[in-house]
C-alpha cells in the first residue's frame, strides 16, 4: 500500500528507475484519482493569443532577447471566434495564455476579451498571463475569469535565480500566487521538471510547496530545451527517457499528496512522447489542455523545441483525443467546467458564502445542436 508520501519518500520515489516499482506508484495514484474524480477527464482549450513578452527567462523561446522569433497578437475577434468553436464542440473551459505584458493597453484588451467571452459563450476561463498587480488580477476576475495559472517554475529561490535574469524575482512571483488566492481565483501553480541543476530534493520540495500553498490546480511538465536560449547550453545530462519518467513520477506523487486538486497532463509530455499525455492520465492527472490556437499563430508560440501545434481540424482533434483517452480507460467529459474540488473544500473551510459558480456551459450539454 502506498500512502501519503513524506519528504523522504518523495525523494526516494524521484530517484527510483525500477519499472515495476514505478508501475505500482502510478497505479496507486490512479486509484486516488478515481476516488476523487471517477474516470472523468476535463478539457481546457488552450488559446495562445500572443507570443510578445517583456521578460527574459533563460529557458524560454519567447524571451524578449530572442529576436529571430516572429511576434504576433490575435485580435479580440479571432479569440472569440476560436472560443466559440470550442464552445460549439462541447468544451466547457478555455485557457488564455500569452507572454507577459503589463501595459494598460494589454490589461484592457484582456479585460474586454474576457467580458465578451463570458457574455458570448459563458465558457469557464483560466488565465495564464504571468505576474501582474493585484489590481489587474482583480479587474480580470471581475470581468469573469475564474481560474489563474501561475507556475512558480521552481520552489527553490536559489535554483530560480539560476534560470532567470537578476531582475526576475522569486518573491514577487510567490506573492502573486497569494494575491490571486486572496481575490478568489481557483489558483494553479507548477514547476518545470528536470531543469539543469535541479535535484530530487528540489522536486520533493516543489510538491510540499504545492501543499503548503494550498493550491487548487497543478500545471507542470518536463523542461524542454530551446537552442536559442541561454539555459540550453548548460543542459548537459538531458535524456528524453529521464524527462518523461520524472514528469510522470511528479504527477503521481502530487496526486498522492494533494488528492483533490486538478492536475494537467501537459503539452510537454506530448512533446516527449506521442502518448505522453495519456501516460500522464494513467499516473493520476485528470485534465488535458488541447491546443486550439489557430495554426497560423500556434507555430510561433515557440516555448521549446518540437512543440506540436495543431494541424488537423477542430472536430478531428477532439475525436482523436477522446479516443486516445478512452483507450486508457478514462472518459473525456464535455459541457462541464470541471472545477477543482479542492477549491470548494477550501472555500467551505473559509466559511465563504459565495464562490464562483459552476454551471453546465455547452450547447451540446444543454441539448442545443
Ligand atoms: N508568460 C506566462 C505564461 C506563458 S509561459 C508565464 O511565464 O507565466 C507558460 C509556461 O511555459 C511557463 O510557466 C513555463 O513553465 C513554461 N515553459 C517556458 N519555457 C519552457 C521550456 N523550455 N520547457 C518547458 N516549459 C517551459
Ligand atoms: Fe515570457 Fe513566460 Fe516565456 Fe518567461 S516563461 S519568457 S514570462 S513567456
Amino acid at each position: 500500500m502506498i500512502g501519503l508520501p513524506n519528504k523522504r519518500e518523495l525523494v526516494q520515489w524521484l530517484q527510483t528507475t525500477d519499472h515495476r516499482a514505478l508501475s505500482e506508484l502510478f497505479a496507486a495514484a490512479l486509484e486516488v484519482k478515481h476516488r476523487y474524480f471517477g474516470h472523468k477527464v476535463h478539457l481546457r482549450g488552450l488559446i495562445e493569443f500572443s507570443n510578445i513578452c517583456r521578460k527574459n527567462c533563460y529557458y524560454c523561446g519567447l524571451r524578449r532577447d530572442n529576436l529571430s522569433l516572429r511576434r504576433y497578437q490575435m485580435t479580440a475577434d479571432e479569440i472569440v471566434e476560436c472560443a466559440q468553436r470550442a464552445h460549439m464542440a462541447g468544451l466547457g473551459s478555455i485557457v488564455l495564455q500569452a507572454g507577459e505584458r503589463c501595459d494598460e493597453a494589454f490589461v484592457q484588451f484582456v479585460e474586454d476579451a474576457v467580458r465578451r467571452l463570458k457574455r458570448e459563450t459563458n465558457l469557464g476561463i483560466t488565465l495564464c498571463l504571468g505576474e501582474q498587480t493585484a489590481e489587474t488580477y482583480r479587474r480580470w476576475f471581475d470581468a469573469g475569469a475564474h481560474r489563474y495559472l501561475l507556475r512558480i517554475e521552481t520552489s527553490s529561490p536559489e535554483l530560480y535565480a539560476t534560470i532567470h535574469p537578476p531582475d526576475h524575482s522569486y518573491s514577487t512571483r510567490r506573492a502573486c500566487v497569494f494575491a490571486l488566492r486572496e481575490i478568489g481565483y481557483q489558483v494553479g501553480t507548477g514547476v518545470m521538471i528536470g531543469l539543469p541543476g535541479q535535484t530530487a530534493e528540489n522536486l520533493a520540495d516543489d510538491i510540499l510547496f504545492f501543499d503548503e500553498m494550498d493550491v487548487d490546480m497543478i500545471g507542470m511538465g518536463p523542461y524542454l530545451r530551446h537552442a536559442g536560449t541561454p539555459l540550453a547550453a548548460s543542459c548537459t545530462d538531458y535524456s528524453v527517457e529521464r524527462q518523461l519518467r520524472l514528469g510522470l513520477v511528479m504527477i503521481a506523487l502530487t496526486r498522492l499528496r494533494l488528492p483533490d486538486v486538478n492536475i494537467a497532463a501537459t503539452m510537454a509530455l506530448l512533446t516527449l512522447h506521442p502518448r505522453g499525455r495519456e501516460m500522464g492520465l494513467k499516473a493520476g492527472a485528470n485534465i488535458i489542455m488541447p491546443n486550439i490556437t489557430p495554426t497560423d499563430y500556434g507555430q510561433y508560440y515557440d516555448l521549446y523545441e518540437g512543440r506540436p501545434y495543431r494541424e488537423e481540424g477542430f472536430g478531428e482533434l477532439l475525436e482523436d483525443l477522446s479516443r486516445k483517452v478512452r483507450e486508457v480507460g478514462e472518459e473525456v467529459v464535455f459541457g462541464e467546467y470541471g472545477d477543482s474540488p479542492h477549491y470548494f473544500a477550501r472555500m467551505r473551510c473559509k466559511g465563504a458564502t459565495t464562490v464562483r459558480s459552476v454551471a453546465p456551459t455547452s450547447r451540446r450539454h444543454a441539448g442545443v445542436p
